[in-house]
């Protein structure tokens, strides 16, 4: 193993995002899996979860337990937002970096969690999206803003999703409502005949989340203006798509310090 091999803990490591994070970590040269956390999994090799050779890193179900024994430098959690901040505060308080996938985090606790990270003097990611064509999309979205500020967005996700909107369409309308004026749209006197028929409003525009069984991860942001509409979408298909995101993840949170807020800016 190479001195300057990154060890990564797996937080969430039995659920589907967390399984793929193992694979690419026990096949990437410039990582080692340290720990794999999950919640009801058995005592099991992590690689054997995984389909791969077992590695001797067992899967355990306590956190803060597992990271005083790993010697880990960054700590990947793909779990679900009602632990994830949980989560997050005890990879700080070992000063295990966090790059965080799973989401569901309020400004204030980003904020709260960037501050805990200086004091720490490590670094930190929490990124809504991994795919870089999904933060093309987001890019691309806030530049037609700028000409186009009419604008909805539409994002699809499987309906054992469980929250909504989604972390992505979040940061998209954050893009949007930073490169636009606000601009209330739509009808003032429009009336909604059945509640939320018209979605959750941001910054004078609306966002709608379609949840249904076979749909994996899409966004759509419609833009329009007189006699013309404009869409900018992105469409995942699987879930591998997000792991080169999350390995150079791994590999540049351990080169700056405070939280970052946005895969966006680790490829700029
Ligand atoms: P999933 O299959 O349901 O897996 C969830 C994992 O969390 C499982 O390992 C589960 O362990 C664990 N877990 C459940 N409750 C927990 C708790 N209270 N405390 C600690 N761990 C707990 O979910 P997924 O599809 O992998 O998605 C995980 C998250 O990633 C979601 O928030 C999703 O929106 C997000 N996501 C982000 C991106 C991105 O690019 N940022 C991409 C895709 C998904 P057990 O199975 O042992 O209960």
């Amino acid at each position: 193993m190479a001195a300057e091999q990154i060890r990564v803990a797996v937080a969430g490591a039995s659920g589907r995002m967390g399984r793929e994070v193992v694979k690419m970590v026990l096949q990437d040269d410039g990582l080692t899996l340290a720990a794999a956390i999950a919640q009801s999994a058995g005592p099991i090799d992590a690689g054997t979860l995984v389909g791969l050779p077992a590695c001797g890193v067992t899967v355990q179900n306590d956190l803060s337990a597992a990271l005083a024994s790993a010697n880990a430098d960054v700590l990947v959690d793909f779990t679900v937002p009602a632990a994830v901040y949980g989560n997050t505060c005890t990879a700080i308080a070992h000063g295990v970096r966090p790059v965080v996938g799973t989401t569901g985090f309020t400004p204030e606790q980003i904020k709260e969690l960037d501050e805990l990270c200086k004091e720490k003097g490590i670094g930190g990611l929490i990124a809504p999206n991994f795919s870089i064509g999904a933060i093309l999309m987001m890019r691309f979205a806030a530049q037609a803003a700028k000409y186009m500020p009419h604008v909805e967005i539409i994002e699809y996700h499987g309906d054992q999703k469980l929250d909504a909107p989604s972390g992505t369409s979040i940061k998209t309308a954050e893009l949007i409502a930073e490169a636009r004026q606000e601009l209330r749209q739509g009808n003032p006197k429009e009336e909604e005949i059945i509640e939320g028929a018209r979605g959750g409003y941001y910054n004078g525009f609306r966002i709608h989340s379609v949840r249904l069984p076979g749909v994996f991860a899409q966004q759509e942001v419609i833009f329009g203006g007189n006699g013309q509409t404009l869409k900018v979408r992105h469409d995942s298909y699987e879930r591998s798509g997000y792991m080169p995101g999350v390995s150079v993840a791994c590999k540049k949170v351990v080169t700056y310090t405070g939280l970052i807020y946005g895969f966006e800016h680790l490829i700029d």
